[in-house]
């Protein structure tokens, strides 16, 4: 199988195209919007999401536009350390973790495309409206910006959509409609001094009420000295729509971070110095029971939208990138080879979105807080036994298809205080 459309270029989308063309294929995408910007703020990159884009050789360009996370530290809403551990290659994972603006990403891939596929692989400005299909081909009904309509055909098709995707809904119309859950998200970016060793990602507060994750996405941004730092805040509130794009004010949630003092950040002030703040509710698509119609797939968010915390969105479209190209080499019949990649990934993946809904290994949070009632406390072993957060950290990270180095032979590889924090730990993993 040769022809085959992408509907997306984001992330998704733009991996995929590289996987096809590492296989031997030049796809065509046709994206939505005339011309790219990089939109969004920060993501986080797990490590095998840093395999990906080292196999499709951007390796060191990623390198450069993005952040290596060391640390990654946990903190009640006084600002007292709960819990530790390293990341990535500082774990003994194999690959890096890394912290990355997501349009910085998507521009990097972006490129790439166009450098090894040709200037035209990206359709600018053509919005797929609904697609039909024979026995050897799919019709795509395209929108363009200018008012044209056309018709195009392909031999397949990946929908890379994203979370409004078109084509799930035309391919999932009894599909439950989405739902708000109550939590409302900012996310916000500032530049400042480096914090720490300007590597480490933060998790602070009383999840009851609301929570922040800070970590840089750029040192020394644009030569400046400083680091681009990324931060999100948790707490509840109004529905608002589903646009990554919608801009909020972070006025009203400051005061809820009144109580933590953390002698290396001021928190409140990193949110008033943002330079930007994004209001995005957090809203329920439940998993689908089939990613495939004949000649048609889902892949990236169309496929499983999940809510953007446990950084797991873009490493999951890359791991879906990776087994959709290698079906299609394999078995090459387009529609066997959707049904391959659906039975290597939807159930998995699935597993992952509801677990974006719970608390994950944030739940140390909630769990310190309730056990203290929520009063600082004088010694964390007596709240939170250093051996029952390892083991929830170890359970999260099994469940989200990364085991812990070292939890096989039982080791702890969690800690406390990071100043001692540095020691490499155990044979090397996915
Ligand atoms: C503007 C934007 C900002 C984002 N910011 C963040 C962020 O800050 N943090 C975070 O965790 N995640 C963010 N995301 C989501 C994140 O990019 C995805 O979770 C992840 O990268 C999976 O990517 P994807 O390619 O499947 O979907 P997306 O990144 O959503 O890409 C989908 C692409 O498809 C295009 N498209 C949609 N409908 C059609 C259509 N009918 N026809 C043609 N093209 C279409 C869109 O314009 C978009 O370029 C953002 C997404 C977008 C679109």
């Amino acid at each position: 199988m040769t022809d085959i459309a992408i509907i997306g270029a984001g992330p998704g989308g733009l991996i995929t195209a590289l996987r096809l063309h590492q296989a031997g294929m030049t796809p065509t995408i046709y994206e939505s919007v005339p011309e790219l910007h990089p939109l969004g703020v920060g993501v986080d990159i797990k490590t095998v999401g840093t395999r990906e884009l080292d196999e499709v050789g951007l390796l060191e360009e990623f390198r450069a536009i993005s952040v290596d996370a060391e640390d990654s530290i946990f903190f009640n809403h006084h600002g007292q350390e709960i819990y530790a551990e390293k990341c990535g290659v500082h774990m003994g994972y194999l690959h890096e973790q890394r912290f990355v603006h997501r349009g910085y990403l998507q521009m990097l891939l972006y490129r790439t495309v166009l450098e090894r596929l040709g200037a035209d692989a990206v359709v600018h400005g053509a919005r797929v409206v609904q697609y039909s299909q024979d026995e050897s081909s799919v019709t795509l009904d395209i929108e363009h910006r200018d008012g044209r309509t056309e018709q195009v055909r392909h031999e397949a098709v990946i929908a890379a959509d994203g979370i409004k995707s078109a084509v799930r809904k035309q391919m999932h119309p009894d599909a439950a409609e989405p739902h708000f859950s109550g939590i409302t998200m900012w996310r916000g970016t500032t530049l400042r001094e480096p914090f720490r060793n300007g590597h480490t990602i933060l998790h602070i507060g009383d999840p009851r009420v609301s929570s922040m994750i800070i970590y840089p996405i750029a040192n020394d941004f644009e030569g400046t000295g400083l680091d681009l730092v990324n931060w999100v805040v948790e707490t509840n509130g109004e529905e608002t729509i589903e646009d990554w794009n919608q801009v909020g004010d972070i006025s009203e949630v400051v005061p809820l971070y009144d109580s933590v003092d953390i002698d290396f950040i001021d928190v409140q002030q990193l949110m008033r110095d943002a330079r930007e703040v994004y209001l995005f509710p957090l809203i329920r698509h439940d998993p689908l029971d089939n990613w495939v119609d004949g000649r048609v797939v889902l892949l990236g968010d169309a496929a499983h939208a999940m809510y953007p915390r446990g950084g797991n969105g873009v490493t999951q479209a890359m791991l879906d990138a990776r087994v959709i190209a290698e079906k299609i080499v394999e078995i090459g019949d387009p529609h066997a080879a959707f049904v391959a990649y659906d039975a290597v990934r939807r159930e998995a993946v699935n597993r992952i979105v509801m677990a974006s809904r719970g608390e994950g290994y944030e739940v140390i949070r909630r769990i310190v807080a309730e056990r203290t009632d929520g009063a600082p406390f004088d010694d964390i072993e007596d709240v939170l036994p250093l051996a029952e957060a390892d083991e929830i950290f170890s359970s999260y990270h099994a469940l989200v298809g990364a085991p812990r180095p070292g939890h096989e032979a039982g080791e702890a590889t969690g800690y406390r205080t990071w100043e001692t924090g540095d020691a490499e730990v155990g044979a090397r993993h996915d």
